[in-house]
């Protein structure tokens, strides 16, 4: 009965992407700029949003995820031109940059204006800023006619949302509405690119890939845990990960199915409920155990919009171990990689 009542406090909406039911969307604006925190959909995963320039909104924001001060927002707006309220120096490289892949899952880190509040920033002297590609996340922006700072939509250090009812299961109860839009086309977090430093650095694989973005510039660099400070929170060393304790498995083809097997044995043998994540191609290679596919080894793409989803209905199994195969190191396949390092612990 104490569930029940908790989750009437949480609205949840069905809008169609391809047919936007506005009047809809305008109710959803109009709580951001009542101060609610709305969560909604992206291309990446759904985000908890608040509006970014409403101190008491975005406070919403940590107490709902339980997120620590330390880790800053991102503050998604829906056209280039808005940025420069928000920023002191948009540099060309940016602009060039925001041109080509906005709307799209690359956030870049810029120098803050005042406007932006510290606690957006957990004190830092810059604002991470992205224009997501998804309609209806645009469509809030343009409805609440705000910034709209959003992080992932799930309890801290847990995997992100990629479908409403993630949403529902970690925030019922602390969120106003949730915005259903199906299943985000990506299923990993976006790209965080430093535009403040030469040479531009990733401070988190993402949704664009590393390689695109050398493409552009050239020099461009992945921050190591030696070359960051500890700014991005995507940075922390134990992130995205389900409840049941994970195991990433770095061993390569024949060698990594021998070591899934003896340790997924191992493990059986103690009493433990396993599951695996894994490609299509080995679905049958672990009998006796919960495969949960996330597509064709080749197919990262895929791999990277399933990962999440799979994860969270191995822990609905309640499995008390979740041993990952590894993903090739390139394209999506980095982010899957940094995602599952991360989730190991
Ligand atoms: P989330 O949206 O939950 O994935 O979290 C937002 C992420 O954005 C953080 O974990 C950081 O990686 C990144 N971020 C936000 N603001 C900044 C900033 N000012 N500098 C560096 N990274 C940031
Ligand atoms: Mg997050």
């Amino acid at each position: 009965m104490k569930e029940y009542i908790k989750n009437i406090n949480t609205k949840i909406i069905i809008i169609d992407p391809d047919d936007i039911d506005w009047k809809l969307l305008q109710q959803a604006g109009q709580a951001i700029r009542e101060g609610k925190l709305v969560a909604f959909p992206t291309e990446t995963v759904y985000g908890l949003g608040a509006d970014a320039l409403n101190v008491e909104a975005v406070l919403k924001i940590f107490k709902a995820k339980k997120r620590p001060f330390y880790d800053p927002l991102i503050v998604h707006v829906s056209n280039l031109k808005e940025i420069n309220d928000y920023v002191e120096v948009f540099p060309d490289v940016a602009r060039k940059l925001g041109e080509l892949f906005w709307p799209g899952p690359l956030t870049m880190v810029f120098k803050k204006r005042k406007l932006i509040s510290d606690i957006v920033t957990s004190g830092l002297n810059t604002v991470a800023i992205r224009i997501p590609n998804h309609e209806v996340a645009l469509g809030l922006i343009k409805e609440a006619r705000r910034p709209i700072a959003a992080p992932s939509a799930n309890i801290f250090s847990h995997t992100s949302p990629t479908k409403a009812k993630h949403v529902f299961s970690d925030l019922k109860g602390s969120v106003d509405i949730i915005i259903d839009s199906g299943d985000t086309a990506i299923g990993l977090e976006s790209t965080v690119l430093d535009v403040t430093t030469t040479p531009l650095k990733i401070l988190r694989l993402g949704g664009i890939t590393f390689e695109s973005l050398k493409r552009v510039v050239p020099g461009i660099i992945i921050a190591t845990e030696n070359t960051k400070v500890k700014r991005a929170p995507g940075m922390l060393s134990k992130h995205y990960s389900p409840v049941a304790r994970l195991i990433l498995v770095e061993e390569k083809n024949e060698e990594m199915l021998n070591r899934i097997l003896k340790l997924a044995l191992q493990y059986k043998n103690k009493g433990k409920k396993v599951g695996i994540i894994a490609c299509k191609e080995n679905f049958e290679k672990y009998p006796g155990f919960f495969v949960k596919v996330v597509g064709e080894a080749e197919d990262l793409d895929s791999c990277a919009r399933n990962l999440y989803a799979q994860l969270r209905v191995l822990d609905e199994l309640k499995c008390d171990i979740i041993i990952s195969e590894n993903f090739e190191n390139k394209g999506m396949g980095r982010a899957i990689m940094d995602r599952l390092r991360r989730a190991a612990g």
